[in-house]
């Protein structure tokens, strides 16, 4: 039996995919989707992402993009999901057909890719750069005019002077995601046990279970593989190189959706990203920031995002407050993720997403699973030596 530890996006869909392999299975999570993934924009853009020092990390993220419309129909066939909204005449994610119909009605999985805007000389210049490395690697993207942008989003700042469309760049709502993961398990009978794991079991140099926290029912549960997901509180656990960092984000709700795809920039420095549900709802994100397993929401955070998100769609600040929260991303020292069987029998490791985690969730339950050798070896752990 495989045993994962953590119900976030990451333990969820590596669960998920291996009981739909027939692999017996469990999960245990005192509360399952609610730390890092329950903050989560849902942003699937590997390309407006890229920055020019993280390769590795786009073909990762654009694999796993490729997989999304798949596991997504999938999981909407698993949860009962049902295509509500009728077939969605819009193009986007490719293949489609009732499954991804649901998909996109149930998760809000969406395909009308992210705008990138610039506002002074020297943004639109680092755009002009960015478009020029993207172009090189072959990456689809389009340079636009202030004017063109505001054709595309007509609630954009007058001062918006240009911007980069990134059309194959997608999103998802990840709590709608994680809800259907729990519900599919549910419904192909993989025990959820709500319990923390105090410890890794060890017989000599192999990981043979866990320990739960006394009072939670069974003390220990054996099992043939132990996968650790349990995102930036993975290293109380194992000796992984994981650390928390701290992201504050706002959901604000309208009435009608404000903007058509999602929108980014760089503003005061820092860059700030909108991101539009199909009810109206805008997410606005997200500081960055390492203080630990600090998870306070603070004024100073949510001041900074409505400050920086007024510059990019001045009509936000209409908006009522739906929902802020704080999130703890799991961050590794190169911002790849941690995957694969680690240096000790009995364990793999599935942690270390950082700011991707519901961008790679399929493909980190593929590797997991044993398949893509070759992107495997960008996040293998053996990259770090000493982890057990
Ligand atoms: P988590 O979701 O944090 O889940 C870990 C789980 O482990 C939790 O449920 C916890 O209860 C459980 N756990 C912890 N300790 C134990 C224990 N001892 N025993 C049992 N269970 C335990 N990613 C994107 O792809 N796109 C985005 O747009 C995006 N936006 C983000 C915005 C913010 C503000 C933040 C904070 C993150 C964002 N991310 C985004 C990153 C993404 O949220 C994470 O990479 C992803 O959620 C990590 O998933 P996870 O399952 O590894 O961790």
């Amino acid at each position: 039996m495989d045993l994962v530890v953590g119900g976030g996006v990451v333990g969820l869909s590596i669960a998920w995919r291996l009981a739909r392999s027939g692999r017996p299975v469990t999960l245990v999570d005192p509360a399952p989707a609610s730390g890092a993934s329950h903050a989560a924009a849902g942003m699937l853009a590997p390309v407006s992402e890229v920055s020019y020092t993280e390769e590795p990390l786009l073909r990762l993220g654009v694999a796993s993009l490729a997989r999304w419309p798949s596991f997504a129909a999938e999981l909407a066939a698993d949860a009962g999901l049902s295509a509500d909204a009728g077939p969605d005449p819009r193009g986007g994610l490719g293949a489609d057909g009732g499954l991804l119909a649901a998909a996109r009605a149930g998760l809000d999985l969406r395909a009308d890719g992210t705008l990138d805007v610039a506002f002074g000389a020297d943004d639109l210049a680092a755009l002009g750069e960015l478009a020029a490395f993207m172009e090189k690697l072959g990456l689809p993207v389009e340079r636009l005019t202030g004017r063109e942008c505001r054709r595309l989003e007509p609630m954009l700042a007058p001062s918006v002077r240009g911007g980069l469309l990134a059309r194959t760049d997608a999103w998802v709502d990840p709590r709608r995601v994680t809800a259907a993961l729990l519900a599919a398990l549910e419904r192909r009978g993989v025990p959820v046990v709500r319990a923390r794991v105090s410890e890794l079991l060890r017989e000599g140099d192999r990981v043979t279970g866990v320990r739960l926290e006394p009072a939670t029912g069974p003390r220990e549960i054996a099992a043939e593989r132990v996968v650790l997901a349990a995102g930036a509180w993975s290293g109380g656990l194992a000796d992984v190189p994981v650390r928390p960092v701290k992201g504050q984000i706002m959901r604000l709700r309208a009435a009608q959706p404000l903007l058509g795809r999602c929108v980014r920039g760089t503003v005061h420095g820092t860059p700030v990203y909108l991101v539009p549900r199909g009810d109206g709802e805008l997410v606005v994100g997200a500081t960055q920031e390492e203080l630990g397993f600090d998870t306070r929401v603070t004024a100073g955070g949510l001041y900074e995002l409505l400050r920086d998100a007024r510059e990019l769609v001045p009509g936000v600040t209409e908006l009522e407050v739906a929902d802020v929260v704080a999130g703890l991303r799991p961050g590794t020292p190169d911002n790849l993720p941690i995957v694969g069987p680690s240096g000790t029998p009995g364990l793999t490791l599935a942690t270390g997403h950082h700011r991707g985690g519901v961008l790679l969730a399929p493909l980190t339950a593929a590797i997991v699973q044993g398949e893509e050798a070759d992107l495997a070896t960008f996040c293998s752990p053996a990259r770090f030596r000493d982890i057990s």
